[in-house]
């Protein structure tokens, strides 16, 4: 998982965005038995994102359409580890390139009617920003509404942190029983618990 480490290889180039999702894909298989709960996180991460997409979309739609500065112009973001692991856990469509290969691009899926990635195959980061117009948008909603928002952040922020270490962690060469074969780990005596 070396690779992985840093989200630069993620940005770097055409055949590194291939080959880092080929290896994702890789070891999702590989390790597929003890992932079981990895895969729970990201379809919890899948429900809640879901959960706050209409809100989005109304959003999006109060103020995008007479918006003078799109902020996706200038936006300098890329799908980042996380992003790459939801997108294969949940089964999402793969993008075919970074949004952004070199930090001088303008994002390859921005057409003139906005963005063209699926919402669950965009980077988190473009769909949890806000623009100081859609936050004032936003705050005009119920209280309800604005709670349940936050919270579905909240929670997701937290589930894309787990679901990315607990990938690590199962999936590393160092993994506790990738180095000890399981015949030779002494079973705890009955009735001590940790
Ligand atoms: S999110 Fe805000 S800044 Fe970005 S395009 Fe929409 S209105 Fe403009
Ligand atoms: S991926 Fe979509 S939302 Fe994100 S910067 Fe590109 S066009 Fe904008």
């Amino acid at each position: 998982m070396a690779i992985f480490n840093t989200d630069s290889y993620l940005r770097a180039s055409f055949s590194s965005w291939r080959e880092a999702n080929q290896t994702v894909d890789c070891l999702i298989q590989r390790h597929a038995s003890n992932l079981s709960h990895v895969a729970a996180r990201a379809k919890n991460i899948q429900y809640q994102m879901a959960s706050i997409f209409p809100l989005m979309d109304a959003l999006c739609s109060r103020t995008c359409p007479w918006c003078p500065d799109s902020c996706c112009t200038g936006a300098k973001v890329w799908i980042d580890f996380s992003d790459v692991l939801f997108i294969h856990l949940t089964g999402q469509p793969v993008p075919r390139t970074q949004v952004i290969p070199h930090m001088k691009d303008v994002c390859h899926y921005l057409e003139p009617k906005g963005c063209t990635l699926p919402r669950m195959s965009r980077p988190w980061v473009c769909t949890r920003y806000l623009c100081p117009t859609q936050m004032a948008s936003l705050r005009r909603e119920s209280g309800r509404v604005q709670e349940a928002f936050n919270r579905s952040l909240q929670t997701i922020r937290v589930e894309r942190k787990e679901m990315e270490d607990a990938f690590v962690w199962v999936t590393s060469p160092s993994t506790l029983s990738d180095v000890i074969p399981a015949s030779d780990v002494i079973p705890a005596k009955a009735g001590i618990h940790r």
